[in-house]
Parts: structure tokens; sequence; C-alpha cells
């Protein structure tokens, strides 16, 4: 009989395991990997409570210290920890990060009215799309690369922010040095759309503050002496409603508003908070400089800009298509197609993509309602985006 050569050293990673074994291994693992979102989920962290963020950066740390990562947290004192986890592999190439936050915007307790459930294919929570469940793509797929090639084929570092859905101030330069050092950022934020598109195209975001001062004055017997911010600032919404240019993809909302303090006076201040998202990189001066240059329509009150364009855009880069088509590529082998989006939202992915380190969005979870009561996410998709994201670290 011949003898058949089967403990031959392993081949190259590409061809000694078929894509099919890849998702299969996933395939086995998903009630495992809904278990960990399950108590991701449950380990609420509201950007602004630092204790409860800590509590779960804590817990994910172990997580990641259990399959050999080296945990170190960025301490922040107004917002949680900031959590870095480098992963040592097999080649002395940069390393590939891997990026997200573990911040949600519902407030301690919101378990009770929106428990973690699961049903009809489907897990719901707080945050479970946006962006828990990206965490546990994470976790489950350096450790299937790890059970794959022994070690991981290169070095991984993966980077968790507290303050992700309140601008990422306290994190923003952490983030923008590993990225400097990486081949590339692979961002578990959720994916867009029922088929889990990625996202190659983000908008930049900023946010402005207008405040308008007149002069006060009783309206019955004073009328006249009286100059009304919130009249100002009536005329100021309207002249900002007009730099909208959907065309473009700039707009600018006016999405909170206060001014006066009763009925009978003239109102001495009036503010309004206005949302400003950007397609196009020059817009961010060209807007700014617009909102900065608003005149009082009334010169007996007084305006007051701040604010500014906080993420730039996100744009679709060579870098970023190239990502994509890697992308696209390990899909197919899995038999099924990746589409691409370009969308609204922007995330932690605009910094380093601003930086022009090939970025590539949205791989995290597949589902709906990020930020909403029904959030959800959808099962059975899992071990695809797992499979996804472990191809993409051993390509990029
Ligand atoms: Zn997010």
């Amino acid at each position: 009989m011949t003898k058949k050569n089967t403990n031959k050293p392993s081949h190259s990673h590409k061809t000694s395991r078929p894509a099919q074994t890849h998702l299969h291994f996933f395939e086995q693992r998903r009630d495992q990997m809904v278990d960990t979102i399950r108590r991701l989920v449950e380990i609420e962290s509201p950007s602004d409570n630092k204790h409860a963020v800590d509590r779960c950066s804590a817990f994910v740390a172990e997580e990641f210290a259990a399959i050999g990562g080296r945990a170190e947290f960025h301490r922040s004192t107004e917002y949680g920890n900031h959590l870095q986890v480098d992963f040592v592999g097999e080649t002395q190439q940069k390393p590939v990060l891997l990026l997200g936050h573990y911040d949600t915007v519902y407030p301690l307790g919101t378990l009770a009215s929106m428990p973690c459930r699961a049903g009809n294919g489907r897990l719901w929570g707080p945050g479970v799309l946006d962006m828990k469940s990206g965490i546990a793509l994470m976790l489950y797929a350096v450790q299937a690369l790890q059970s794959w090639h022994g070690r991981l084929p290169r070095p991984v570092t993966v980077f968790l922010v507290s303050d992700e859905e309140v601008g990422s101030q306290s994190s923003r330069q952490i983030t923008e040095a590993l990225a400097k050092q990486s081949s590339a950022v692979l961002v578990l934020e959720p994916s867009y759309g029922p088929k889990g598109a990625v996202k190659t195209a983000r908008k930049g975001v900023g946010e402005y503050l207008l405040k308008v001062s007149g002069v006060a004055a009783h309206s019955g017997l004073d009328f006249e002496k009286g100059q009304s911010a919130i009249l100002e600032l009536s005329k100021q919404i309207i002249a900002i409603a007009k730099m909208v240019d959907l065309k473009r993809g700039l707009t600018l909302n006016v999405g909170l508003i206060s001014g006066g303090t009763r009925v009978n006076v003239i109102a001495a201040e009036a503010t309004a908070t206005i949302d400003v998202r950007i397609a196009r990189m020059k817009d961010a001066a060209e807007i700014d400089k617009r909102l900065r240059s608003l005149k009082p329509f009334n010169r007996k009150c007084k305006l007051e800009i701040s604010g500014e364009v906080n993420r730039l855009p996100m744009e679709r880069t060579s870098g970023v298509v190239s990502l994509y088509n890697k992308a696209s590529a390990i899909a197919r082998q899995h038999g099924w197609r990746l589409t691409e989006a370009a969308v609204g939202g922007g995330s932690d992915g605009n910094f380093t993509a601003g930086l022009g380190i090939p970025t590539l969005d949205g791989l995290g979870g597949v589902g709906d309602g990020a930020h909403a009561q029904h959030e959800f996410i959808t099962i059975s998709e899992l071990p695809k985006r797992a499979a996804l994201l472990a191809g993409l670290i051993e390509s990029v």
C-alpha cells in the first residue's frame, strides 16, 4: 500500500484550509458567539458612565487576555478606559488594526425595558448591533486564526474605545497613533442594510453652537426697547437651512433650540445646536467659514458661533477600494456576495481614513435599529462575518 504523505508540514495558509472549512468552523461556534454577545450586552456601558463602561472593558480585556492578547488600558478620567490588545504574529509585518468601541447610547437600566433576548433567528438588546457583536467577531476571528495556524499568521492590534458615541475626544489621538503603525484598519461597526454591506464612504460630522444675544425688555411696557434673540435666531435658522446642498452631500440640521425666560419678556438669549454632515473633505473648511461669517439681521443682536467639523469624511480612496475588493473576494469564496455602501454617519474609521490609512468599515454584525428600541442582529450572519474578518486579517 502506498503511504500517503499526510503529515507533511502545512501548506501556505491560502490553500491548506478551503474557505468552506473556515465558514464551517464558525458555524459550529455560532451558539458560543451568541452567548459571548449576550454577556457583553448584559454589561451595560453608556458612554457617560465611567464606572459602567470600565466594568464592560474589564470583561472584554479578560476575554482577549484569555486567548493570548497583551491587554493594556489607556486610562481616562472623564470617560471609560480605552483598551488596547496586542497579539504577536508569525511574521514581522505591521499589525492590522481592529477598531471599535464598547460604549453605547443607552442609559443604565435600559436592559429592564429592552432585555437581551433571542427569537426568530435574531438577538435583540441595547448595543447588540452597535457594536457588541463586533467585539465578539474580533474575539472569534483571532481565536480561529490561532487554531488554524497554531499562532496568528501576522500581528494584530485591537483597539476599543469608550467614547465613540460621544465624539471620541479622549480616544482620538490614540486611535490615530495606532492607525499610523498599522497596515490597514478594519472597523467592526455595524454593517449597512439587511445584506450587511460594508461602508466604503462615510460622511464627515460636525457640531456647532450658535448663540444669539439680544436685549431684554418688558413686552408690554417697553416693546420697542427690546431686541429679540429668538426672532434673530429664527432668521439665522432659515439662513442655515439654505446652506444645505443635497447633491453635494452637505446637510445642516438645527436639532436643538432654546431661548427666552418668560412669555412676557423679549428674549435676551437664544441658542441653536447644529449638526453638520459633509461628504467631501474640502467642505469642512468651507462650511466652517460660512457658519463663522453669519451676520446678524438685527444689528443690535450679537452672534457667537463655536464648534467644528470633528470627523472628516471617509472618502472612497484607492486604499479603501482595494480593501473592499479583497473583502469581496473572500466573501465570494465563502459563497456570498458582499456589497458596499456610502453612509451619513461617522465613526472612528473616519479618523484613520483621514490619515490615508486603508480603512474598511461596517465589518461588524448584520441587523437593524442601532440606537433604537428594536436594535437586533441576525444570528445566521455571524459565521459569515467572522469568516470574512478572519480572511481579511490573513490577507491585508
Ligand atoms: Zn458604533
